[in-house]
């Protein structure tokens, strides 16, 4: 038994409210079984907050968020927002979350799950057995550098550029090891250092981190290399860690290893275990309010959750292991369902995780 663990709820936009209210239905069997208590706050955040009080993310939510041990976003966002001005738009919310609570890391897995194998768009023998994370690094690169527009006497010149100072490096880094550690103990860590002095940078800290870490095998990639070996030998990987666009280009190649959106899970974190825990996926307004949303992403961040801000390990693989039964045992929401084959809805999925546990 532990201390109560507060947790911040934000259900968002389209069929956030719908995914969310599974999550903590399995949260609620996390505390009946393993013993944790949590305190669920819920709070606006997203479109809906726009039309209420007029701001993505309103004081009381931020405040709240900062107050508490991690935060669960299910989605934000919509057509019906689309047009508003920067400051009134949903994903406002999102960047708001990340600056204020610091997050630096944005931590994706990709794993196959039994029983989908045809749900990639690789051949099932390349697939099988893929079991990676992706540690992106959130707050500097080229994202985030001086960017400059000029004018000149043969036409106009564009700069960005590309800043890491040692300090942002290793902290990232470090965290990497640290979820190797826990892991399968392999560590890729992906630049480009034959032609950027960042990436030499880069490596060098990976190099001098990785004297405390001896139990972590570790290898450096060219990211050009690495998008290449993804798709030929993606089960070879465990834990990627990487620079800010890299990560953000090669994050969304590892979704597509594994088929189906509503699967992938997500975490971004900062210095202390404080963390923003939300499905890859939006808010899907098309499917929204009708029951068949695949729930599955928003279940498996709920389990990140439980790993990476509270450390309860075991609760945590109780969590993923019976998403994965429920889905090796052939169950389906629409989004995965074959020609044909009959779909569960979106709380019928949340039912069958919890029975599973
Ligand atoms: P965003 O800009 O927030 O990424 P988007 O419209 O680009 O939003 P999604 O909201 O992720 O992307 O939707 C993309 C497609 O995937 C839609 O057709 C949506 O219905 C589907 N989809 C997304 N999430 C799920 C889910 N959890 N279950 C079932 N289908 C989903
Ligand atoms: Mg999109």
């Amino acid at each position: 038994m532990g201390t109560v663990k507060k947790i911040a709820v934000l259900p968002g936009d389209g069929i956030g409210p719908e995914i969310m209210e599974e999550a903590l239905k399995v949260l609620r069997k996390v505390e009946d079984q393993f013993g944790h208590s949590f305190q669920f706050t819920f709070a606006m955040a997203g479109g809906g907050a726009v039309d209420r009080v007029g701001n993505p993310l309103p004081e009381e939510t931020l405040s709240l968020c900062q107050q508490s041990d991690a935060v669960l976003l299910a989605a934000v966002g919509g057509p019906k927002w689309d047009n508003n001005p920067p400051e009134l738009r949903p994903e406002q919310a999102l960047l708001g979350l990340r600056k204020s609570l610091k997050l630096f890391a944005n931590l994706r897995p990709a794993v196959l799950f039994e029983g989908l194998e045809n749900a990639s768009t690789l051949k099932q023998e390349v697939v099988k057995g893929v079991d990676l994370l992706v540690v992106r690094e959130l707050t500097g690169g080229i994202y985030f550098g001086e960017k400059k527009r000029e004018q000149l006497e043969d036409g106009e010149q564009a700069t960005d550029t590309l800043v890491y100072h040692e300090r942002e490096v290793e902290r990232i880094v470090r965290r990497a090891f640290e979820i190797a550690r826990g892991r399968r103990k392999m560590l890729t860590s992906v630049d480009k250092a034959n032609i950027l002095e960042s990436s030499r940078l880069w490596r060098s800290v990976v190099n001098r981190v990785a004297l405390d870490y001896p139990d972590v095998q570790v290898e450096h990639v060219l990211v050009d290399n690495c998008a290449m070996q993804l798709i030929r030998r993606p089960a070879d990987f465990d834990v990627i860690v990487t620079e800010n666009m890299f990560g953000d280009i090669l994050s969304d190649e590892t979704a597509m290893l594994t088929g189906s959106i509503g699967l992938l899970p997500s975490a971004s974190l900062g210095e202390g275990t404080t963390g923003l825990y939300e499905p890859v996926h939006g808010s899907a307004p098309d499917i929204a309010g009708q029951g068949v949303a695949n729930p599955a992403a928003m279940i498996l961040s709920a389990a990140m959750m439980l790993r990476h801000s509270f450390g309860y390990e075991e609760a945590a693989t109780a969590v993923e292991k019976a998403v994965r039964k429920v889905l090796a045992d052939g169950h389906r929401t629409a989004d995965l369902a074959g020609p044909g084959e009959l779909a569960v809805g979106t709380e019928e999925f949340g039912d069958l995780v919890v029975e599973a546990m």
